[in-house]
């Protein structure tokens, strides 16, 4: 049977056109009236395929002039390779490796060639998928004032999981959205929901790209002004962790059924039937809950993620206020 990603990537493939960029996998657009670039990345990790039939949308809309956009465009599939194999990656997280020396791998190849675009890009939006559900689509990525404003403005999700600017992911490592705004220019990443064809991430990623394009349009014309759209619409709610629980033993197992943004009390119980005692630490919603593959002894299959799972709540202030030291330091 055909694998379900071999249509969507065709389709991208006979649109490909990578203008002035070296990857084949890359859509480039020039509208001629003006220089603003909006790069949009899908399927940077293998299996979250949801964005590409997206991506295949506008670049057709606006090969056939059905949609014009005036400035320059770029889309590029990240790892088809791993995602042919329903991998989040061959060797290395390709999200992790856009550092200076990038490993001389698949994924280290890769990155190197996307670099030039990240380099071109004014704005970048990375598209993601969490592995299970979502009650809420979210952005993720460390406070940035221009970021800001875009995601207000683009009204694609109003919950932003954010952290202080100049706290890296981790150490060593530099994800496609880190490496742009390590630039000073906006880099965000959208997590869309449950990984995979048909959870409703096509609409939401095509309907954000479509407002993406509209807004550096009219922005480039002098008709509006980011600030003034981001102002004009919802503020986001904005949600740190205040919880990461270590996944510290092979015998932890979370209860099923907890999904992204499954809300829990203090203290309320959430181990499965059999395992070791699991509380949760605070109010807040669950993030990232870890039900990792089992082998069939019934042993995880390892290694075993860092966390078993993450909360998040509300922020006490705004981060323009609470993150306002770390701001300054990283946007002078
Ligand atoms: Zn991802």
């Amino acid at each position: 049977m055909s694998h379900p990603l071999h249509a969507p990537l065709a389709a991208f493939d006979a649109l490909a056109s990578p203008g002035p960029f070296a990857y084949p996998r890359t859509f480039h657009h020039d509208g001629g009236q003006h220089s603003h670039h909006v790069v949009v990345g899908s399927m940077i990790h293998g299996d979250e395929v949801g964005s590409l039939p997206a991506v295949v949308a506008v670049a057709r809309a606006l090969a056939s002039g059905a949609l014009a956009y005036g400035g320059k465009v770029t889309f590029f599939v990240g790892n088809p390779e791993a995602g042919l194999q329903d991998r989040r990656f061959l060797e290395s997280d390709l999200n992790r490796v856009f550092v200076d020396e990038p490993p001389d791998d698949h994924e280290g190849r890769r990155a190197r060639a996307l670099k030039p675009i990240l380099d071109a890009a004014d704005v970048f939006i990375d598209l993601h998928q969490t592995i299970l559900a979502s009650r809420e689509r979210f952005w993720i990525a460390p406070f940035q004032t221009v970021g800001w404003h875009w995601v207000r403005a683009l009204q694609a999700s109003s919950m932003w999981i954010t952290r202080s600017p100049g706290t890296a992911f981790s150490t060593g490592t530099m994800c496609a959205d880190e490496y742009v705004r390590a630039q000073g220019r906006p880099g965000l990443t959208l997590e869309l929901g449950e990984k995979g064809f048909g959870h409703g991430a096509e609409a939401v990623a095509e309907a954000a790209i479509r407002r993406l394009l509209d807004l550096s349009d009219r922005i480039a014309a002098g008709s509006t002004t980011l600030e003034t759209e981001a102002e004009a619409a919802p503020d986001l709610t904005f949600v740190e962790t205040v919880h990461r629980e270590p996944f510290g033993s092979s015998d932890l197992a979370l209860r099923p059924g907890f999904v992204n943004f499954t809300p829990v009390t203090a203290g309320e119980s959430l181990h499965a039937d059999g395992h070791p005692p699991l509380h949760a630490a605070t109010d807040g919603w669950l993030v990232f809950p870890k039900y990792p593959p089992r082998d069939p002894s019934g042993a995880y299959v390892t290694p075993l993620p860092g966390e078993i799972l993450r909360i998040v709540a509300p922020m006490d202030a705004h981060p323009t206020v609470a993150f306002a030291a770390g701001i300054a330091e990283a946007e002078g």
